[in-house]
């Protein structure tokens, strides 16, 4: 890097100890590398300066009371990263492993992702190190109330508008919606990945998975490949990865394995989606749990396993740094012809130098997953309307946004002299917009 290794050091300088943040820094200021070359005005007007630097950044206490009546303390985070295109978009994550660097590593890449679905959409990101798991609905429910009575003050349907991530599903998005409402006293669309009958967008639960799967499918169709016939692990077993299993399957592969952050789940035979959707969505079971009723499928402890796995397809649908650089070469080795990220940044940066050096069809989150912050858009705008549609309205457009996400980050691609990188694609189609807004819109004094 010539021109934007400045920009990098600067932003390493300025935020010492985060280093999710800067793995995403890094990844995309490589890529625009050219696209400074081409636009010495935006350097000029220090946009990659600018966009590396969240417009706001808010952290709060949250205290709440245990059914043990104990006072128990979390810390809660919003990053309003960019707003040059629309108001702040971005889900809320509440994990232990929370803190500002993740909080910002994910607020970062939602502005380009949000762009990359052409809807007007800026980027933020949130949460909390709270963890829902082995809490009691009450227990949720009063960390929820406590969050967004602290959140409230910052967010708006023409302000910042979260939505779901790790933790927070439709039981959380219920009682936050619940708590700004009793507060503000308005109905509106302030949150998205609502309930249906009251706002919430039909297949917005699906569009994340599905969407993944639209992408690939795009993605494979232009290589003259598809799902059909192809045997697809998919990791993790919560909202993005139970229905992105569910896609892949319709379109004819063979789930053959998914996980949790215990182990992973092998069943030859196919996954069997209802037990892990009555596991997980419904009792909220470990995926252990799965053995008890296909006995010869197998469990193995540990989640990375689940990458030695053979298999023609790879979606990495839990968490950051899922695949790291060996679990890249294993898969390669068992004959992995494709990766699409359903979580966000899920491989490793040398991961993805293995799929690269490999000519492995890589569908990279920012685009593939794009499909759940798309869906929670068109959820805003049937708020708006005081309108729904139906599942196929929202379905088709979900697929036709996912489609032309693929065609623009590849064009982007091949534009720039890299036909094929879908990583440099989608991180020049998603920036150039928002550049350019930013620019339009000058600089405060
Ligand atoms: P959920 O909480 O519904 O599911 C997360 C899944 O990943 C669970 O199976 C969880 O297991 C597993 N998991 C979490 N942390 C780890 C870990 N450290 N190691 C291994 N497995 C882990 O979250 P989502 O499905 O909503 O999100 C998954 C990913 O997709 C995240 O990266 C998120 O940012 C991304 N994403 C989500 C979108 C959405 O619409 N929901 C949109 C775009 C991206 P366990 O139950 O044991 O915790």
């Amino acid at each position: 890097m010539k021109i934007l290794q400045k920009v990098l050091d600067d932003c390493k300088k300025r935020n010492p100890n985060e280093p999710e943040f800067h793995q995403a820094v890094t990844e995309v200021l490589e890529s625009l590398e050219p696209v400074a070359e081409k636009h010495p005005e935006w350097v000029e007007a220090g946009i990659f300066d600018r966009i590396v630097e969240p417009e706001r950044q808010i952290m709060f206490r949250v205290a709440w009371i245990d059914d043990n009546n104990k006072v128990q303390v979390n810390r809660g985070y919003r990053v309003q990263f960019n707003s040059a295109i629309g108001p702040y978009k971005g889900g809320l994550r509440f994990h232990p492993s929370v803190n500002l660097g993740i909080i910002k590593f994910l607020g970062f890449e939602q502005i380009l992702k949000n762009s990359l679905t052409g809807l007007p959409i800026g980027g933020a990101k949130g949460g909390s190190d709270f963890d829902p798991k082995g809490k009691s609905d009450a227990e949720v429910m009063r960390f929820c109330q406590s969050f967004m009575t602290e959140l409230y003050r910052h967010i708006g349907e023409d302000t910042d508008v979260p939505a779901g991530d790790i933790g927070v599903g439709g039981r959380e998005i219920g009682y936050l919606y619940g708590q700004y409402k009793r507060i503000r006293n308005n109905f509106t669309g302030v949150l998205t990945g609502k309930g249906i009958p009251w706002g919430g967008s039909l297949a917005r639960k699906e569009a994340t998975g599905y969407g993944l799967c639209y992408f690939m499918d795009a993605a494979m169709k232009d290589a003259g490949s598809s799902f059909d016939g192809k045997t697809v692990i998919v990791s993790g077993s919560g909202n993005v990865a139970i229905y992105a299993a569910e896609k892949a399957t319709e379109l004819g592969g063979k789930v053959v394995a998914m996980s949790d952050s215990n182990g992973y789940v092998y069943d030859k035979n196919g996954i069997d989606l209802d037990l892990v959707k009555q596991l997980k969505e419904v009792e909220r079971k470990r995926i252990k749990e799965y053995v008890n009723v296909h006995k010869d499928a197998e469990y193995k402890e540990g989640c990375k396993g689940i990458w030695t796995i053979p298999c023609d397809i790879a979606l990495p649908c839990a968490t950051q740094n899922e695949i790291d650089e060996g679990s890249a070469k294993i898969l390669v080795a068992n004959g992995c012809k494709a990766v699409g990220e359903g979580a966000n940044m899920p491989s490793t940066p040398e991961a993805i130098a293995v799929y690269q050096e490999n000519g492995l069809l890589f569908g990279p989150a920012k685009a593939a997953n794009a499909g759940g912050v798309a869906t929670s858009a068109l959820e805003m705008c049937q708020n708006s309307m005081r309108y729904a549609w139906t599942f196929e309205e929202v379905d088709a457009k979900l697929k036709q946004i996912m489609v032309d996400i693929y065609h623009n980050a590849s064009k982007a691609a091949e534009a720039y002299g890299h036909k094929g990188d879908l990583v440099m694609g989608a991180n020049i189609a998603g920036f150039e917009k928002v550049a350019q807004s930013m620019y339009d819109q000058g600089i405060a004094y």
